[in-house]
């Protein structure tokens, strides 16, 4: 196996890289100390993404994005993941890879504009009553005549509020199976401020700040058979093809932001002297970076390696499943040991530490706990035994 990078993937390391510290990093306390990613401000770095070639860089070729196989979108998503959501996700946008599932008048109207930075979507699944639990939505899209008519409510949906349609999922009906009877899941694009529908301020949040949740609210709200994406009743079919990269995409950010945070207490253990010499000379501090580096490798492999899987597509649920865990959770041990090598000073505004520690928290949850993801992982293991 070969672990070099390529001349064209070194470039596009090094491109990232510059523009997340030159651009991005110096609005983070801005963004931090509001909870505000300002509109003008994320107009222009948006725009200085598009004008760098990074923005919907996820995206193939013939749809005007990058085209970046996925070990090379992973090494990207990991220099954008060195700040928070607010300024990489929403600044330099990456289209969900679901709305290649988008047919006819749907490219023009949703794709396209997507990919070049002129309209954003969100994607709503999460209700109030339905997390984890997906197939326990209780939003419904009923048929009628040519239209369908969806009421329900969706919650936690990320930047709602800077979207201008939404990729919906609603139950369109059930269906007996060998596990009794489950909902018929159908996806559906609309527009915000269709008729009908209502987004709402969400939540405040601890991780992030400056990137917004919304609630999703519809009443008796009105859409043609056209909003259909993917078939009707196959919407988990479409996520299944297509959202399996988002948790490559949160694993892979997260190994941007444990750099950062080793880098930093790397630095800090070499600057910081107590009892007259450099901190890094006690065992208590050097084993923490070394357990820092050791967590980091290995999750940076195994997300690599599900990424190298699935451009020969040979991926599997448990391998995105693994990175995703893996990733996750060396965060979290990687910033709070940050956090302890720089004594008061890491919980300070001043330094970076205490939002990475904050923001690595949200990490095990969103796009799948840690819990459904070992359940994943599990059920790979036992099923092919008859478990
Ligand atoms: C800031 C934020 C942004 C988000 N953005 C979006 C978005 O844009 N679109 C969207 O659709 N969703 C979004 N989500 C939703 C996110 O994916 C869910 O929060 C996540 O799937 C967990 O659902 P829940 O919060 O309802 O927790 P629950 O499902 O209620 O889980 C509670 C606890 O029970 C555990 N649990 C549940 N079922 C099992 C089981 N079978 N076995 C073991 N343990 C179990 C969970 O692991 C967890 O520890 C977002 C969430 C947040 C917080």
């Amino acid at each position: 196996m070969d672990f070099s990078l390529s001349d064209e993937q070194q470039m596009i390391v090094k491109t990232t890289r510059d523009f997340v510290v030159n651009e991005l990093y110096p609005h983070e306390k801005e963004v931090e100390e509001s909870g505000v990613l300002r509109e003008d401000l994320h107009r222009e770095l948006k725009a200085k993404a598009i004008e760098a070639g990074l923005y919907a860089a996820n995206m193939p070729v013939d749809v005007g994005g990058a085209g970046l196989d996925t070990v090379t979108w992973v090494l990207y998503e990991k220099e954008l993941g060195r700040t928070g959501y607010a300024l990489h996700y929403s600044c330099v946008g990456r289209p969900s890879n679901i709305l290649l599932a988008c047919e006819g008048e749907q490219r023009e109207r949703y794709l396209l504009p997507t990919v070049r930075g002129d309209r954003v979507e969100c994607l709503a699944m999460t209700e109030p009553g339905a997390g984890s639990d997906l197939r326990g939505m209780k939003t419904t899209a009923a048929a009628a005549g040519d239209d369908f008519v969806i009421n329900g409510t969706k919650h936690f949906i990320s930047h709602a509020d800077h979207s201008d349609y939404v990729i919906l999922f609603a139950a369109t009906g059930e269906e007996s199976t060998a596990h009794g009877v489950r909902k018929k899941m159908t996806a559906f694009l609309i527009d915000i401020g269709h008729p009908g529908f209502e987004v709402r301020p969400g939540y405040n949040n601890v991780s992030h700040r400056g990137y917004t949740n919304s609630i999703l609210e519809f009443n008796n709200c009105r859409v043609p058979k056209t909003a259909i994406l993917g078939e009707l009743h196959r919407g988990f079919d479409v996520a299944n093809t297509w959202l399996g990269a988002t948790r490559l995409q949160v694993a892979a950010t997260c190994l941007g932001r444990a750099e950062r945070a080793l880098e930093l207490s790397t630095q800090w253990a070499v600057d910081r002297v107590q009892f007259g010499q450099q901190i890094g000379k006690f065992q208590g501090v050097s084993f923490k970076l070394a357990d820092m580096a050791v967590e980091l490798r290995a999750a940076e492999l195994l997300t690599l390696q599900a990424a190298w899987k699935r451009d020969r597509k040979i991926d599997t649920d448990m391998d995105m499943a693994i990175a995703k865990v893996k990733a996750t959770e060396m965060l979290a041990m990687v910033s709070d040991e940050a956090l302890q090598i720089h004594g008061g000073m890491g919980l300070m505004t001043d330094l970076p530490l205490e939002r990475i520690w904050r923001d690595a928290r949200i990490e095990r949850i969103w796009d799948g706990t840690s819990e459904v993801q070992r359940h994943i992982i599990s059920r790979g293991l036992l099923r092919p035994l008859g478990g």
